[in-house]
């Protein structure tokens, strides 16, 4: 009997590299700012926004998981200081969702759709991310059975909370379940430490090493379903 049932996978740096997706999220954010807010973008450059916002979470740590409600407030409240008052959480609402349209402009790596494919045939998937990319958007998405965003459980990754859900929604046991994500600590040693096995994903031009808690790892996607079965008849 197949001992691996659940195949959990991180987004960010794992099915796609965020890092220009994110850059041109935050230039489309802005572009859209000096065009229906000028008086802010006059006060703020894209820096100062963004110093701005994190002073803002320093004075509101709560917001710290609800990335997406963090950058809503935190841009009311900047707009609030360049005069806009009663229009403030209208225009901050509106560039929110111009922000998270972008945000979902991805490119996934190389094989990733073929592979997810053939292993939604054996395997649930669920996605877990610590960010606010929407798989539902991308065709992708059809393959996973869930996704859950920290924003959901109000607790990002290496938190238990997440990998918790997908154990819930899949009726699974650690034992029966890989994590598959980038990040050393949020991926590797989070699942790690629930007793999930863990491969890590490192296919950024800047991947560190291997985490020595991983159970594996893969620089091809194509690489990932034989490291699967390895593990699953290990
Ligand atoms: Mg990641």
């Amino acid at each position: 009997m197949k001992r691996i049932k659940l195949l959990c996978f991180d987004l960010d740096d794992t099915l796609w590299l965020s890092k220009p997706v994110i850059l041109r999220a935050e230039e489309i954010f802005y572009t859209y700012l000096a065009d229906n807010a000028p008086a802010l973008t006059e006060q703020f450059s894209p820096e100062s926004l963004r110093a701005h916002r994190l002073a803002f979470l320093a004075r509101y740590p709560h917001f710290k998981h609800q990335i997406s409600q963090w950058r809503i407030h935190s841009l009311t409240e900047a707009l609030e200081l360049s005069g806009y008052q009663d229009q403030s959480a209208n225009i901050a609402k509106r560039a929110f969702d111009v922000f998270l349209a972008a945000r979902q402009q991805i490119s996934l790596f190389p094989y990733t759709e073929d592979v997810i494919s053939t292993l939604s045939e054996n395997y649930t998937l669920i996605s877990l991310t610590n960010g606010n990319a929407d798989l539902q958007q991308h065709s992708i998405g059809r393959y996973f059975s869930a996704s859950y965003q920290a924003e959901d459980v109000n607790a990002a990754k290496p938190d238990a909370a997440l990998f918790l859900k997908a154990l819930e929604h899949s009726g699974c046991k650690p034992e029966e379940a890989i994590h598959i994500g980038d990040h050393a600590i949020d991926d590797i040693s989070g699942a790690k430490a629930l007793g999930f096995l863990a491969i890590q994903a490192c296919l950024t031009p800047d991947s560190p090493e291997p985490a020595t808690l991983a159970d594996d790892h893969f620089r091809d996607w194509r690489e990932l379903p034989d490291k699967i079965r390895q593990l699953s008849s290990r």
